[in-house]
């Protein structure tokens, strides 16, 4: 019997899923594919949380930010934003997964976040799986969770435990004319999926203090999230 084939996006935080990962997860999710996102770390480690509870006045907002949190309670609001962003992109709720024992942002291991993604795999049996991860950098200087996920995942990989692995260029690099550019793909939304990808972005520019929603990822890369929604697209290469 045929396999069935399943899409597993990685996610080190809230986010990447939608500016580095989100056009072809759009598309695969919307064109009926089993498709799941899986997020590695809390992201509270973002200097939104103590900028929220400033009491400055801000230049996105009107009035002063007043919103003191705790990590955990910063990274529920975090995980609001991702869960309604792979809503708007067509993600089934129960495969939106914010992994249990997850890394605190900025902590996490390779090993660590292999063990995780084990764990998860091990529970989806009988599935021909395509890990779909953020690429390691070696030219640039890049995010450490995001370095360390994306070499868990080709260890992963490499040892057979799925069947395909795709490797998306950051956008945050894109200026630079580095090697790992080679062999890429351009992914490009057509007009439907661009108004799904912007929905998602609204997911993160959400100002809304009394309902839990602080436009957090938006406030955390606003010029990344502008370059996104200006010309949403993605580039990937497939590893053999
Ligand atoms: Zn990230
Ligand atoms: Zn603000």
């Amino acid at each position: 019997m045929e396999k069935k084939e399943a899409s597993v996006y990685l996610a080190p935080h809230q986010d990447d899923e939608l500016t580095n990962l989100g056009v072809d997860l759009c598309r695969e999710a919307a064109g009926g594919k089993e498709v799941w996102c899986l997020l590695f770390t809390d992201g509270s480690s973002s200097f939104v949380r103590t900028f929220l509870a400033n009491g400055e006045p801000c230049p996105l907002h009107e009035g002063r930010h007043v919103y003191p949190m705790d990590r955990a309670e910063f990274a529920r609001a975090r995980d609001r934003e991702f869960l309604s962003s792979l809503g708007a992109m067509g993600v089934m709720p129960e495969r939106a997964v914010i992994l249990p024992g997850r890394a605190q942002d900025g902590m996490l291991s390779k090993e660590r976040a292999k063990e995780l993604l084990l764990a998860f795999l091990a529970e989806l049996p009988g599935r021909k799986v395509t890990l779909k991860s953020v690429m390691p950098m070696r030219s640039v200087r890049q995010n450490p969770d995001h370095t360390a996920l994306a070499l868990a995942a080709e260890e992963v990989f490499r040892e057979g435990k799925a069947a395909t692995l795709e490797f998306f260029y950051e956008m945050i690099h894109e200026e630079y004319d580095v090697p790992e550019k080679e062999g890429l793909i351009r992914l490009t939304p057509s007009e439907k999926e661009k108004k799904r990808l912007l929905k998602a972005a609204r997911a993160y520019g959400t100002w809304n203090p009394e309902e839990g929603y602080f436009a957090i990822g938006y406030h955390s890369v606003k010029d990344e999230f502008d370059a996104f929604i200006r010309d949403p697209h993605a580039l990937v290469r497939r590893e053999a």
